[in-house]
């Protein structure tokens, strides 16, 4: 019970810095250096207005200054983020990775969702994240197979997507796939192995299903151009399969 709520809480806070990558990132404004302040009116922040979801709460969703809506996928982050580090120790055989698996995942979701953006820098550090895990894992269990299906499935999970964007743009003379979107699946696949890649694509066609299903029932005209961000259902989908696969 005490390390679920210790999960819950590093995750928001995780989730809290990821809202302000999420936010600032596209702008090129900096992340670090500068003190946290409102968006809209550049108040700085008191120390308990830094609280991830509580202090969202507290104020009702707004800047105390000046009144302005906080950005809703601050609070989604922060959310997002608590879920991850709660499930992680519930459900996850290694909860530390399968946190820094899941977070990481999680910001490149929300990345592509709201600005169709998938950051190469990102999806190589989730690669090499997966690498290091199999590497940790193969000496861990003295067993170098790990490795190798990590590294086959790194390739196996770029090509895949790689060949499918050819393939479409050959077909329709546009291109289908976003070019962040076969680099996402390859770091994917040096986490979760080849058939970690094909479980992957498989669930993420069926939320993506799922979603267009959704999005028609409610009055949305659903067309073959209809754009749904490929790398958030692959970032989506890749958790699950990962602790499916009993880690
Ligand atoms: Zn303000």
């Amino acid at each position: 019970m005490v390390f679920i709520l210790a999960g819950l809480v590093l995750g928001a806070v995780v989730g809290s810095f990821m809202g302000v990558v999420l936010i600032r990132l596209p702008d090129g404004r900096p992340l670090v250096m500068a003190r946290s302040a409102c968006d809209t009116c550049d108040k700085e922040l008191e120390p308990f207005e830094l609280v991830p979801i509580l202090s969202w709460a507290v104020q009702g969703g707004k800047c105390r200054e000046c009144g302005s809506a906080i950005d809703c996928w601050q609070l989604a982050a922060e959310l997002g983020g608590a879920a991850i580090g709660a499930l992680a120790v519930m459900l996850g055989t290694f909860p530390v990775w399968a946190m820094l698996l899941g977070w990481q995942l999680l910001l490149l979701a929300m990345l592509d969702l709201r600005h169709m953006w998938l950051p190469r820098q990102l999806s190589a550090l989730l690669g090499a994240s997966g690498a290091l895990f199999a590497l940790v894992m193969g000496y861990w269990a003295d067993d170098m197979m790990g490795i190798a299906l990590s590294l086959v499935g790194g390739a196996f999970g770029f090509a895949a997507l790689w060949m499918l964007g050819q393939g479409y743009q050959m077909w329709r003379g546009q291109e289908g796939l976003g070019g962040g979107d076969p680099p996402l699946l390859g770091a994917i696949g040096l986490w979760l192995g080849p058939l970690g890649v094909i479980h992957t694509l498989l669930a993420a066609s069926l939320l993506g299903l799922a979603v267009a299903f959704v999005l028609w029932r409610a009055g949305q005209k659903i067309t073959s151009d209809t754009m749904l961000p490929l790398g958030t259902l692959l970032a989506v989908a890749a958790w699950p399969v990962f602790l499916w696969q009993g880690f």
